[in-house]
């Protein structure tokens, strides 16, 4: 699964990561290309070398979503 991290923060500050399924995939524009993932654990933990506060998104990444 191919995955991405929003360029744009929530209000609560993180930056959500988001496989490419999801119906919340932000646009092409707001968006970083992390990788191709088996788990969204891997994901995030690659989406936190480009942002310090980040979090799975709750539809396409629940196991991962922890605020
Ligand atoms: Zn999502």
């Amino acid at each position: 699964m191919k995955y991405y991290v929003s360029t744009n923060a929530q209000p609560t500050g993180e930056h959500e990561v988001h496989n490419e399924s999801c119906p919340f995939l932000p646009k092409p524009e707001n968006r970083v290309y992390l990788g191709d993932f088996s788990t969204c654990q891997d994901a995030v933990a690659k989406a936190s070398s480009y942002y310090s506060n980040v979090d799975g998104c709750k539809v396409c990444s629940p196991s991962c979503h922890t605020k």
